[in-house]
């Protein structure tokens, strides 16, 4: 009975939790070689570096691994804690639903600047954090390019997650989703935004491509990940972040086509 319904709470949710993270090795293999193709022109010099793309993959799919092996370990914790499916029952879809996704992003979001900031220590950031910033000029190869610390540190969230927020499977597939979606965006190395989206009350609090490549170049600012609100709180935004967003928007307005970043 008991093993009957450990096998049904990982149908409902482990199953796609690894779904998801297969997902997410394919997306980022897609978006990278789709979006260096687009930057070829611009950056030659960036789309030789083949050793470099290399590299950013292998540690990508460490990552990945590390990422399926916590996950499928706490999902397995959590599921015999409980001894039964009911804590992710189909019920819970409803208002809660939103709510909890809505949840998993804000706690997401300040686990993610925190963590973010304590690799950007002089003492942890050579052991850990020199991996992912080795790409200066980022590529969605470099999305979940991790030092294996790195990626144990922010598998943490899913711990955080599991035990702390109570939500439907399906909530959390559509989280990883979304949290897949917004890395592989911030590290395309190409801003896709209108110009005017930082002058809009009402979107200009999330992240930018811009805001994440500003983080890769000059390092100790811009730390976070979702929303801008912890940069701004704690006075790490950029200086220059709404400047040289506007004028990259400009430069490729003006060029019709999507361009790299280049400042
Ligand atoms: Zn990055
Ligand atoms: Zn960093």
């Amino acid at each position: 009975m008991q093993d009957l319904s450990f096998r049904n709470s990982f149908r409902t949710f482990c199953l796609p939790i690894f779904s998801a993270i297969f997902r997410r090795a394919r997306l980022t293999l897609f978006f990278g070689s789709f979006f260096q193709k687009m930057a070829a022109p611009h950056h030659p010099a960036e789309v030789a570096g083949g050793k470099k793309m290399w590299l950013e993959f292998r540690y990508s799919m460490s990552t990945v691994l590390i990422f399926a092996l916590i996950g499928f370990g706490i999902l397995s914790l959590k599921m015999r804690a409980t001894r039964s499916s009911t804590t992710i029952s189909p019920s819970r879809v409803g208002g809660g639903f939103i709510v909890s996704i809505a949840l998993m992003m804000l706690l997401h979001d300040a686990w993610f600047y925190w963590t973010h900031r304590l690799m950007h220590h002089p003492k942890i950031f050579r052991h850990v954090h020199l991996v992912h910033h080795r790409s200066a000029n980022p590529s969605p190869w470099a999305a979940y390019s991790f030092h294996p610390i790195e990626a144990v540190i922010e598998a943490g969230i899913f711990v955080l997650i599991v035990f702390t927020i109570p939500a439907h499977g399906l909530a959390l597939v559509a989280f990883l989703i979304y949290m897949i979606t917004r890395n592989v965006l911030g590290h395309l190395g190409i801003e896709f935004l209108p110009k005017n989206f930082l002058n809009n009350r009402w979107l200009n609090w999330h992240t930018t491509t811009t805001h994440h490549d500003l983080h890769h170049k000059h390092f100790n600012h811009n730390y976070g990940l979702y929303f801008t609100w912890w940069d701004r709180w704690f006075g790490t935004e950029h200086p220059k972040y709404r400047e040289t967003f506007e004028e990259v928007t400009s430069r490729e307005k003006e060029s019709e086509t999507p361009s790299r970043h280049g400042y």
